[in-house]
């Protein structure tokens, strides 16, 4: 008789909304209870329990999180003012990615799911690119105005000591113009560097980090110098002993070197440029239902997601009794993810091997011609490629996870 597989520590699981939710049921249903004996502390994060809970439910989710260490979320609406009509909200509450990454002090890293009958727009690409963006500061949480007439621009310091303040020069304007001031936090970047360490470390992948240093002299170099201080001190030893590589380099020569690379590496990128290069690597990849996400705390915490939302038009087509095919891929590897971290903590090596395995099962499906609608139109054209509906290939992976179990 077959015996499940005993998952040593609880599993923080973290449920969602709409076409996510439905998928993530039967992902659970077909591909993981069959297969794991575990223990699960559940949180609904469906919009209207959160709106119940008044948001409560997030900050237990993240919690729990941090008390196990690795947790799973499926997708999940962020209200805006629609969503708070169409659920009756109270009120269009925080995104709950946002509520779990700023307790957790994480950074998101996004790594595409590669199949070798869907080619990368780069050839040269061997291996997924990992993308580490900063999440603090710079433009997003810029001050920026409108030069109305012809003045002084200047920026002035007041410390909270009493201290006498410091004023700095900006700019002499002529005329009519625009201004923008960012800032950052060492702390922020600290803990960005730190959980690109880890992340680095944990994959076993070299990490590349870029920035203008040679222009922003204080800002950009600023990040340069935290991050090489942080390896010297605490990684360097980890990184040689793991075979891995910490490598500093100007972004532009960055960029040029990246799109000539086989991949495999870690890119971690300051918050602009890591908002608009992972959309670059996303769509050179194909789609973003082939796109994975992990949130790395410094604190040695990681939740695990699919990148994508909560796949909302193909929701309203399941809803009307119409069929759908959406890719559950993102919300499988995140569970694969998971299982992977909690049996590397808990030391259960048999826990990694189903990781792998559900893996292979689903990269399996897809290498075999077995796809959703995305993956039909970038796929290696092939008479064996078959569209199927969104539960047809959840059972089609099903299927194949049942082969290599019962080695056929
Ligand atoms: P989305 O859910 O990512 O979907 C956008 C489009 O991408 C879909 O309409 C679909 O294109 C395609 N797509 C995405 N995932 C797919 C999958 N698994 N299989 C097949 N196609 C897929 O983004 P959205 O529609 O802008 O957002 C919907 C909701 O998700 C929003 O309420 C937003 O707040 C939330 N959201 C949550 C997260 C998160 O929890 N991490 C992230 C982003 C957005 P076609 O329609 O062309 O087939
Ligand atoms: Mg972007």
């Amino acid at each position: 008789m077959f015996r499940k597989i005993p998952v040593k520590t609880t599993i923080v699981e973290m449920d969602g909304d709409e076409m996510t939710r439905i998928m993530w049921q039967m992902v659970k249903d077909k591909l993981l209870f069959p297969y794991l004996d575990m223990n699960i502390d559940y949180y609904d994060l469906h919009v209207k329990h959160r709106d119940d809970t008044d948001d409560q439910v997030t900050v237990d989710a993240a919690r729990a999180i941090m008390k196990y260490k690795v947790g799973i979320k499926c997708a999940t609406i962020t209200p805006n003012e629609d969503r708070v009509q169409e659920y009756r909200l109270k009120k269009a509450w925080k995104s709950p990615n946002g509520t779990i990454r700023a307790m957790l002090d994480g950074t998101v890293f996004r790594k595409p799911i590669l199949v070798k009958n869907i080619k990368p727009a780069v050839l040269s690409w061997k291996k997924p690119i990992t993308i580490g963006r900063h999440a603090y500061g710079d433009v997003y949480s810029n001050t920026e105005f409108f030069i109305s007439q012809p003045g002084k621009l200047e920026l002035v310091f007041t410390p909270a000591d009493g201290n006498k303040e410091t004023r700095v020069p900006v700019f002499n304007f002529p005329g009519r113009g625009i201004a923008q001031v960012n800032h950052n936090l060492e702390q922020s970047i600290l803990s960005f560097a730190r959980a690109c360490f880890t992340y680095a470390l944990s994959e076993k992948i070299d990490l590349w980090f870029s920035t203008k240093d040679t222009i922003s002299k204080v800002y950009d170099a600023g990040f340069r110098d935290i991050f090489e201080k942080e390896f010297a001190q605490n990684w360097k030893d980890k990184f040689k002993a793991a075979g891995i590589e910490y490598f500093f380099t100007l972004i532009d020569d960055a960029v040029a070197r990246i799109i000539k690379s086989e991949g495999g590496m870690l890119w971690a990128l300051k918050n602009y440029d890591g908002d608009v290069l992972s959309d670059m690597i996303a769509s050179a990849n194909g789609s973003l239902a082939m796109m994975t996400s992990v949130l790395v705390s410094p604190n040695g915490w990681f939740e695990y997601e699919a990148a994508h939302g909560t796949v909302q038009k193909h929701y309203y087509k399941h809803l009307k009794g119409e069929e759908t095919s959406s890719n559950s891929m993102a919300l499988i590897f995140a569970w694969s993810g998971g299982l992977r971290k909690r049996g590397e903590l808990d030391g259960t090596p048999e826990v990694i091997a189903f990781a792998d395995k559900l893996e292979k099962a689903a990269l399996n499906t897809i290498e075999e011609g077995v796809m959703t609608g995305d993956l039909l139109a970038l796929a290696d054209k092939n008479d064996a490629n078959k569209k199927v509906t969104t539960t047809g290939f959840i059972e089609a992976i099903a299927a194949n996870l049942q082969k290599i179990f019962h080695g056929q």
